[in-house]
């Protein structure tokens, strides 16, 4: 049977995202900071072809046009992030006006075409002054970031009502503090375990300051999750999948739902994390009643044991090795294992609604005399949205899904080779194609 929105009930969200910088470019525009996107770029090798974020897909010129677009698909919602740096050049002193006017200029956008602003406040830019005091390691953090979120909450706390506090902590933490992977590419754990630290007193504490702002407003934070398999039954497969399991699923939500951090008692992972840093304790500041909690699924991992690699032991088995559906960054397709997550993080029980805030794939495209023909990322959502629908039907909470993204945009440390959009940017041009995943979104899932 065709998948028709319309199963999903007539107050499901139905949004699409984008994050301030992948999308918007203009790094220095109308007094706009630095963030660590911009320096990590300039390091070499660091990124995929050489690409810096801008000019990306131009969104701080192009936003009117492109939330046309996101209306004219059918979406209701629109998810965006505020660039920390465009309103707080060096993170901290002085305000941008001229980067406030954008965000209003924005938000009235967005109001007038009726689509929902779901706002992100912190989504992996931080103003490149603040890492020079050590970022998200720093016993700062806190001072600053939820200054930064007064600044957002005076400013724009009229016409935003739906509020994202952090987008997928464990990434940043991991990938810029551990793994040197993203900005700012440091290889610390110590640092690592600062961040995660620091990174859970903000959401909870950014989460309060806008409770105190808005007793009315709808708050959640955003998580990545991946169901972790183990590759054999043997013992030291199984206690390799535990431990990641910890880190990529646990470790942010159940500070967050007041658990404290995760206990395993097969191996005391997070006991030997703490003998490197005597400040990493939970406290009950980590602890937030969110209103909902975002789910981000875009990939299942298979993990053996492995020794020689330092504290985790562990390694992935590739999807491509294993024979099993993949995208083209060779993250492993799995709509039932997105399923079973959904279930999982319901299980919590204290979990009040759950939004999938990102769900989306990267295949390679072909423009075709003016046709993007992506059946592939159709099937994804197909299958994924199913996944979805299952769940919701068996008592899960489930209250919208937002698209990951509305434009091909920069992707990181893959640069523009890896496209997630529904619309396809010539970055040369700027010029915008609808891809048959767009229309698919507007034409099948959203018609009655
Ligand atoms: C991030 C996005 C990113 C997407 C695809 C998510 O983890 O929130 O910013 O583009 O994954 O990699």
């Amino acid at each position: 049977m065709t998948l028709k929105s319309k199963q999903f009930g007539e107050d499901f969200l139905w949004g699409v995202a984008i994050s301030a910088a992948q999308n918007e470019g203009a790094p220095a525009t109308d007094g706009r900071g630095a963030s660590i996107w911009d320096v990590f770029a300039r390091r070499q090798g660091k990124i995929k072809a050489g690409a810096k974020p801008y000019p990306s897909a131009e969104f701080y010129l192009r936003y009117k046009n492109d939330l046309l677009l996101a209306k004219a698909l059918g979406f209701k919602v629109f998810r965006f992030s505020i660039s920390w740096s465009r309103i707080l050049p060096d993170g901290f002193g002085k305000i941008n006006q001229d980067g406030i006017l954008f965000y209003h200029r924005l938000l009235d956008e967005c109001l007038v075409l009726g689509l929902t602003p779901y706002v992100t406040l912190y989504h992996w830019d931080l103003p490149q002054e603040l890492q020079k005091n050590a970022g998200w390691a720093s016993h700062q953090m806190q001072k600053w970031f939820l200054k930064f979120v007064h600044v957002c909450l005076t400013n724009f706390g009229d016409k935003v009502q739906d509020w994202i506090v952090l987008n997928e902590p464990m990434g940043f933490t991991s990938l810029g503090y551990a793994l040197g992977k993203h900005a700012p590419g440091k290889t610390s754990i110590p640092d690592f375990y600062s961040a995660v630290h620091n990174a859970l007193i903000c959401q909870a504490e950014g989460g309060r300051m806008i409770r105190a702002h808005n007793s009315k407003a709808h708050i959640g934070t955003a998580f990545s999750c991946s169901e972790v398999m183990p590759f054999s039954q043997k013992a030291d497969d199984i206690q390799a999948a535990i431990r990641l399991d910890i880190l990529l699923n646990r470790l942010f939500i159940e500070p967050a739902l007041g658990r404290g951090y995760p206990q395993d008692d097969h191996f005391p992972f997070l006991e030997k994390m703490q003998l490197h840093n005597k400040a990493w304790r939970y406290t009950d500041q980590m602890t937030f009643n969110f209103d909902f909690v975002g789910i981000q699924n875009y990939f299942s991992l298979t993990v053996k044991a492995n020794p020689i690699i330092p504290y985790l032991g562990l390694s992935e088995v590739k999807a491509s090795s294993r024979k099993v559906p993949h995208t083209d960054l060779g993250w492993e397709v799995n709509a039932d294992s997105f399923y079973r997550m959904l279930k999982r993080y319901w299980l919590y029980g204290s979990v009040k609604e759950i939004i999938v805030t990102e769900g989306g794939a990267f295949y390679h495209d072909h423009l075709v005399n003016g046709i993007v023909d992506d059946q592939k990322r159709i099937q994804y959502y197909q299958d994924y949205l199913k996944s979805l629908l299952k769940a919701k039907q068996e008592g899960v909470n489930v209250k919208g899904y937002f698209a990951w993204t509305l434009t091909d945009n920069f992707e990181w440390a893959e640069g523009y080779h890896a496209r997630f959009g529904l619309i396809h940017v010539d970055f040369m041009t700027q010029l915008r194609t609808i891809k048959n995943s767009g229309y698919w979104f507007r034409d099948v899932l959203f018609k009655d």
